[in-house]
């Protein structure tokens, strides 16, 4: 079986070379193991800091080692009393296309007609369970708010616009990186959108909100975020789900400068982990399905097939070559 191995750190942006495709010897299964065909494999931003040799909420993947993430797969071997053959499996071992782990670290899962695999991965699993939370319990989305999400045609920001809207938010304005991603926004509902490159933030957010916002969902953080605390209105609210454009930065931000305005303006700013936030997932299934079944939620994959492309996937992850979730089927 195939595998992706650490080859070395990347010191600002990543490279092809940081990633090396390694032949592994097939390992024997122990009593209470499965093997598990891999099918889909999830690409995300969380990566880029696990490159680095840096204590975190996960730990650092090593070099010469594997790496690792969420994947969805079939079982093709089990010594495990929970498992049969053909069952299909969540699970933390993808960025390889053969997977043998202890039955407790996998959940089986039904595939649902009408939904790929991959749906585990995403608009039904850690994508949504993410926007879902940050949203909802994070920034106490309530009716009527105004909303403001930056990498809003990313895999969580789109869903977290739409939930906003489902939800009965006064406005929703989205930002991302094109003119196609924006074309995209507004077909899925959001009030208004613009792309991030054309002008400064601050500008395009008062245009695009001008009575200000009540919520920001934050995937960006820097230049973003001081945008959105100046447009925030007092008790605004502000859900600190992600900081990707200083992942990649050898220097700290030079932005938010204004912070201080958190203060008067009464703000909360909110950072999670959705991995501690599990105890949701129900919820956010069952609300999430029933929108896709009502047509009222649309999501979007990015696939990329072959594992041999996986680095090149999360790469272009990094880069917005995505609209929704990065996926790469193996
Ligand atoms: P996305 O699908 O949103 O992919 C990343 C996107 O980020 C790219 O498509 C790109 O879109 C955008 N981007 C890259 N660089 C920049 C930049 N310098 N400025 C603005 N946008 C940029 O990924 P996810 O939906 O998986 O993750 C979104 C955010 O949520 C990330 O910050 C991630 O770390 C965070 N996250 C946090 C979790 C938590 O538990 N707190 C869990 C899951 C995700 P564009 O073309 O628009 O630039």
């Amino acid at each position: 079986p195939r595998q992706i191995v650490l080859a070395a750190r990347p010191s600002g942006w990543p490279a092809p070379d940081n990633f090396t495709l390694v032949e592994a010897d097939s390992q024997p299964l122990e009593e209470g193991q499965i093997r598990v065909r891999n099918q889909f494999m999830s690409v995300d931003p969380y990566m880029r800091g696990r490159m680095n040799d840096v204590e975190s909420y996960v730990p650092p993947f090593q070099i010469g080692q594997p790496l690792d993430g969420g994947a969805v797969g079939e079982v093709v071997e089990s010594r495990s009393d929970a498992f049969s053959p053909g069952d299909l499996v969540l699970h933390g071992l993808g960025w390889r296309d053969e997977a043998v782990l202890d039955a407790a670290r996998a959940r089986k899962v039904a595939p649902i007609e009408g939904l790929p695999n991959s749906a585990f991965l995403a608009v039904l699993g850690m994508t949504s369970l993410t926007a879902y939370v940050g949203l909802l319990d994070m920034a106490s989305f309530k009716e009527g708010d105004a909303v403001f999400i930056s990498g809003a045609a990313g895999a969580v920001g789109s869903i977290a616009g739409q939930i906003a809207k489902l939800k009965g938010a006064s406005r929703v304005v989205g930002s991302a990186g094109s003119a196609e991603k924006v074309e995209y926004l507004r077909s899925i509902g959001f009030d208004a959108a613009f792309n991030y490159k054309d002008a400064p933030v601050a500008e395009q957010l008062k245009d695009a909100a001008p009575d200000g916002i009540d919520v920001y969902f934050d995937n960006v953080g820097a230049d973003h975020l001081e945008a959105a605390i100046g447009s925030l209105r007092n008790f605004g609210r502000v859900a600190m789900c992600g900081a990707i454009a200083v992942y990649n930065a050898t220097e700290p931000p030079a932005a938010p400068r204004n912070l201080a305005l958190a203060v008067g303006k009464r703000l909360t700013l909110r950072g999670f982990i959705v991995t501690d936030h599990m105890d949701r997932m129900t919820a956010m299934v069952t609300e999430i399905s029933e929108w896709l079944r009502e047509g009222k939620l649309s999501y979007q994959e990015t696939v990329v097939d072959g594992l041999e492309n996986a680095p090149e996937a999360f790469l272009g992850m990094l880069r917005g070559e995505n609209t929704g979730k990065m996926i790469v089927r193996l």
